[in-house]
This record gives C-alpha cells, structure tokens and sequence, in this order.
C-alpha cells in the first residue's frame, strides 16, 4: 500500500468549491491534497459550460466559468495542494485519528479529516457498450483530447453528433490520415457555423461521413486498434479502418461512490450540519453542491461559505487542543503555506 504524502485535510471534487477548500483550509495553516475523477479541474465548470459567463460572484459582474476557475487555482497556489487527476475517490478507512482515503489508481491519502466536494458526483465519460474498449482506453481510444499532435498521421474514427465530435473533426483532419465521423442520426447538433464548415470538407473529400450508424463492434491488432465496424438501424454493418476512435457522447456522474465514505445520499446529497458541515461520519465534511440541509441554495457562492465552515471545523481535528484564533484576510497576511 503506497500512502502519498501526508496532509491535514483530503478533498474529494476539484470543482469550484473544492479548489476554494483549498484556499479556506490554507489560510487556517492546513496542507490538502484533491481528487477528482477528470484529468483537469474545474468541476461542472470547466467540464460542463467553460465559456458561459456567471454573474453572481461577488466582485465579478461577469466571468466565464473556465475563468473563475483559473483564478480560484491562482488563490490557492500559495497553499501548494497536491491534485491527484484521472483517479477517483473510492473509500475511507480509519487508522487511529488518522483517516486513509483509498483513490482508484491504489493511492492512499492520509490525513485528519476529509472534505467531500463532490458536486454532482465523479464525472466519466459515457463509454459505448463495445467488448474490449476498457483495453484500449488511453492508447487507442480516448474520451477527450489533450495533445492534438498525438493523432498525427493516424487513420481516426470519430463517434457523436455535438459539439465536440465535430470540432475535433474539423481540428484532426489538418493533422490525421483519414478522418471518419460516425453519428446514429442523419443531423448533426452543433454551432451552424462548424456544421458548414464540416459540409464544406465532406464535399472536399477530407471528411467521411458515416450516418445513421451506431458503433458495432472493435477490432485489434497488436493491443492496438485496427478497424471498427458499424452497424445501421437495418443491422447492415460496414467495417472501417480507425487505428484511434473518440466517441464524445458526454459526460456522466456518479456519487454512488461516497458510499466507500460511510455517508447517507438522499436526493443526491449528503445531509450534514449546517453549523459544522459535519455529515454523520465524524471527521468527514460536505460542501457544495452535494451538501444537503434546510434551505440549502445550490450556488457557487453558498459553497465558497460552506468550505469556510468546514475548514473552521477541520481545524480542531488537524490541531487538537490548539486555540482557534479569528484573523481577517488583511491581518493573516499574504496566502502562505506555514508548515
Ligand atoms: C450550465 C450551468 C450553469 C450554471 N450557472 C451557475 C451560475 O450562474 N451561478 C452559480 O452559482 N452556479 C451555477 N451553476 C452551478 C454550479 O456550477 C455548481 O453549483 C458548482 O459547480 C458546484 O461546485 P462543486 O465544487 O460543489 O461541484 P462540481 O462543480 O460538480 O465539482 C465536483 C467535482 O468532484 C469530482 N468528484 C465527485 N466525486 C468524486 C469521486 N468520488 N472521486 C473523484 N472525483 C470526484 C467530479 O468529477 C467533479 O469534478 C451552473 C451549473 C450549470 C450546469
């Protein structure tokens, strides 16, 4: 059992409110270490509408959502948390006064006291019923894109009929050797613009198009991906050559997962005390979106006040028996780490 570094306080969600954690648990003296399932952080924020802009946060009459985040990663810097990405949050076990948080890539976290930050629950993709994908994950299939150069010169497959599917179609067709886009409907629901611009390369012969068809079946050589073959309504199949495929069908959610914390969901939340955010593990603390209570507001800004309260709870349990002492922001200081 490998245990990462210790902290005083584990985050569960690298969203908003998870990041903002951080930050209030910082400015009390104490170190945190995050979690989130996606491979970057931001939460429904960064995952869900990065471009729109939020008007109720205060000090901002409008900031995009992608933007809040990078400032909310800016305040907590000082306070240098660890982001352990692409691993979820599975389970909590007790050791004493110190708890372990168990992460899906093995990692245990030790630590004092856990903030679940969870929003809505694990983001992951939604993943096509296909035998064998698990396998190819991260090698010849993938659910979103962070280096475009590593699909150069590769014969690519492209599945879903948004946004996305079609912007990384028109984006790799500069770079792929071949670019096939797979839709189970004949209409595409993406901005007009990127919709004519796709027509524009199809009638080019740079694009293919391949509706109304479904994803049918993998085919591998070498633990590589070697062709797919599609399947339409009729059950008339077609086999393509794709050495990568990306099926963008969106994201799911999952918070079934915080029952490896011993906390109670009701209607998707965690019922914890307002006074503490407390929920009914001791040690362990909601926020955010997944905290419930009467008269609950799900708002970013009712989860920046809930970290605080949790972070004020933290503090007696990372410091037993040390006098809590209320400082302003201005009297603190500038954010640093004081270890
Ligand atoms: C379209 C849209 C517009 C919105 N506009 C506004 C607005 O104008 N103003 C406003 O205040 N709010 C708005 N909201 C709501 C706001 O985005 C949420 O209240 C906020 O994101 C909640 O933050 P959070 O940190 O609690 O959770 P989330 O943002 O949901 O982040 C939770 C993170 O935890 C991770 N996670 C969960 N469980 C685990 C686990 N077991 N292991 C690992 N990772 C895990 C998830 O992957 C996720 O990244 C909007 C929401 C949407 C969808």
């Amino acid at each position: 059992m490998t245990v990462a570094a210790e902290c005083e306080v584990v985050v569960v969600g690298a969203g908003p409110v998870g990041i903002f954690s951080v930050f209030a648990c910082g400015q009390l003296g104490m170190r945190c270490q995050v979690i989130d399932a996606l491979s970057q952080i931001g939460g429904q924020c960064t995952a869900l509408y990065p471009e729109k802009p939020i008007y109720d946060i205060p000090g901002f009459p409008s900031i995009e959502a992608a933007d809040l985040i990078v400032r909310l990663e800016q305040q907590a810097a000082p306070f240098a948390p660890r982001y352990h990405l692409n691993q979820q949050a599975i389970g909590l076990r007790r050791n004493g006064a110190r708890m372990l948080v168990e992460t899906s890539a093995g990692v245990h976290l030790a630590a004092q006291a856990v903030i679940l930050a969870a929003g809505v629950g694990a983001f992951g993709p939604n993943r096509p019923p296909l035998e064998g994908i698990e396998s190819l994950e991260g090698r010849s299939v993938f659910y979103w894109i962070t280096q475009r150069e590593r699909f150069r010169g590769k014969t690519i497959a492209i599945a879903g009929g948004g946004d996305s599917a079609i912007d990384w179609a028109l984006a790799l067709n500069e770079i792929a050797a071949g670019v096939t886009l797979v839709h189970r409907r004949n209409r595409f629901r993406a901005a007009p613009a990127s919709v004519a611009k796709l027509d524009e390369l199809v009638a080019a012969g740079r694009i293919r198009i391949k509706t109304p068809f479904q994803l049918a079946e993998l085919h591998q050589v070498n633990g590589g991906l070697e062709a797919i073959t599609i399947a339409d309504l009729d059950g008339r199949t077609e086999r393509i050559p794709a050495q990568v495929l990306l099926p963008f069908f969106g994201l799911a959610s999952d918070l079934t997962l915080l029952k490896g914390f011993g906390v109670e969901l009701k209607a998707n939340q965690v019922l914890v005390d307002a006074l503490t955010m407390e929920t009914a593990q001791p040690g362990v603390f909601a926020v955010g979106d997944v905290a419930g209570y009467a008269g609950k507001q799900k708002l970013i800004l009712s989860g920046f006040v809930e970290a605080t309260t949790a972070a004020r709870s933290a503090f007696d349990l990372a410091f037993p028996g040390q006098a809590f002492q209320f400082q302003h922001s201005t009297h603190r200081g500038a954010p640093r780490l004081v270890v």
